[in-house]
């Protein structure tokens, strides 16, 4: 990631462009700019060889207007409080744009999970609890899995908080595992909603699925999943980068090989019959149709934005393209949908986890994906719409942000925030 941006800088601006083009005044401006409340924690844990090592947790609660604060925890080395604070800005607007009943919040934790033992990363995710445990809770704040964190790490956080509490208060985390309080479909919800996203696009575009040709950077959680159902759809997957190097063939590369061949040996580089992708630049050139960013922020920017070829991009990860980067892409007319949409599958199956924790009654993995489909393609359309018919030349984002923020700022005024 590119740290001369900042992506809690880019996340303000993204606002007070929204406030303008709206023509709202700016106190809406001032309510949003910053978030109501982040912690900053030191969690000591003991290591397996005996001695002691702190790591800094942050929790940063954007706003609440809408419901509970929302949003994931991310282990990373290296993330800081700026980046908490820009990636719960993203999650108000996401929930505002899907019209799920919760605010925006983030957590992080700067750790390597790679130079750590199970041990010792469940003695991290009990301690993060421990400190934030106060300003938590199934009506407060409600954390999710999110880069290097999944359903284990979800559910020594959900014990954690259970037992300060006394009781089994499952709804206060999402992501979990199905066998305490999870929600069938939520591993795979973050790239099924990726998918709707890309098939309403191309729909848009009058561009045949049918072998078109795909380009993801990341493959984890997101990346991997989108890349099996593009593939099953029949697109092919031709590139695939992650932390360590890529892998690229114009025939597909097969989704589960590939993840395979990364569990074996670390990543998807070397992967059978590929050629590698060493850079970052080099991914987002390839000769493809649709990218799909699912890895980290400011990935995209000016120069990268300059080789794209593809008349899609869907935005699987947060913040992957800095303005810059955005401008570019305006210019060439690639349909980019932006991240505040194309990934808020995850925040909505996490929605439909929490109601069935809630009332403890559990619905059918058919029930979820319809839901799901549901809402991703409604805000999809909502949006496109805004797009299309606003009077000035909006992007996919800023029209994502127009219309999340006029939903934010008439409850904001309902409520007697502003005006
Ligand atoms: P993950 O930890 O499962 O996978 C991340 C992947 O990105 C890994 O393959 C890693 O090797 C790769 N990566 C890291 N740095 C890279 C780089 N410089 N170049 C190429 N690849 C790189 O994480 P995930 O859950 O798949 O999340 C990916 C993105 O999607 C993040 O931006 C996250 O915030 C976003 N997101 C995730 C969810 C979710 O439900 N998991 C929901 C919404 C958004």
């Amino acid at each position: 990631m590119d740290k001369k941006v900042n992506s809690y800088h880019i996340a303000q601006s993204q606002i007070k462009t929204a406030v303008e083009q709206l023509g709202l005044p700016m106190d809406v401006y001032e309510w949003l700019k910053s978030p109501d409340r982040v912690v900053e924690a030191a969690l000591s844990i003991r290591k397996d060889d005996g001695s002691i090592k702190t790591f800094t947790g942050y929790r940063s609660q954007h706003n609440n207007v809408l419901g509970p604060y929302k949003g994931g925890i991310r282990f990373h080395p290296d993330v800081d409080a700026d980046e908490a604070k820009a990636l719960s800005i993203w999650m108000t607007f996401k929930c505002a744009v899907v019209r799920v009943p919760y605010g925006g919040g983030k957590g992080a934790v700067d750790c390597n999970p790679r130079e750590l033992s199970q041990g010792e990363l469940e003695r991290i995710s009990r301690q993060y609890i421990n400190s934030m445990a106060l300003i938590l809770g199934p009506e407060r704040d409600i954390p999710a899995p999110d880069v290097n964190t999944n359903a284990q790490t979800m559910a020594w956080m959900a014990d954690e908080y259970c037992k300060i509490q006394q009781h089994n208060e499952f709804g206060v985390i999402t992501g979990k595992p199905i066998d305490v309080g999870g929600c069938v479909g939520r591993e795979t919800a973050t790239s099924r909603g990726v998918f709707h996203a890309i098939k309403e696009s191309a729909r848009a575009i009058d561009l045949p699925l049918e072998g078109a040709k795909v380009a993801i950077q990341g493959y984890g959680n997101v990346g991997y999943y989108a890349a099996r159902f593009l593939t099953d759809l029949g697109c092919r997957v031709i590139g695939v980068t992650d932390s360590s190097g890529g892998a690229y063939d114009e025939k597909g590369l097969e989704p589960d090989e590939l993840a395979q061949h990364k569990k074996e040996t670390g990543s998807v580089k070397g992967y059978a019959n590929s050629s590698p992708i060493d850079t970052v630049k080099e991914l987002y050139s390839l000769d493809c149709d649709i990218l799909v960013p699912a890895a980290l922020e400011n990935q995209v920017d000016a120069e990268v934005a300059r080789g794209v070829k593809a008349k899609i991009m869907v935005e699987g990860a947060n913040g992957p393209t800095t303005p810059d980067g955005d401008d570019v892409l305006k210019e060439k007319n690639v349909l980019v949908v932006p991240d505040i949409l194309a990934n808020s599958g995850g925040v909505i199956v996490s929605y439909f986890e929490w109601v069935q924790n809630n009332y403890s009654y559990y619905w059918k993995e058919e029930e979820i994906e319809s839901c799901l489909e549901d809402k991703v393609c409604d805000a999809f359309h909502a949006v496109y719409n805004y797009c299309q018919h606003h009077k000035q030349n909006v992007s996919m984002r800023e029209a994502a942000f127009m219309y999340a923020l006029e939903r934010l700022a008439s409850v904001m005024k309902i409520r007697g925030w502003w005006g």
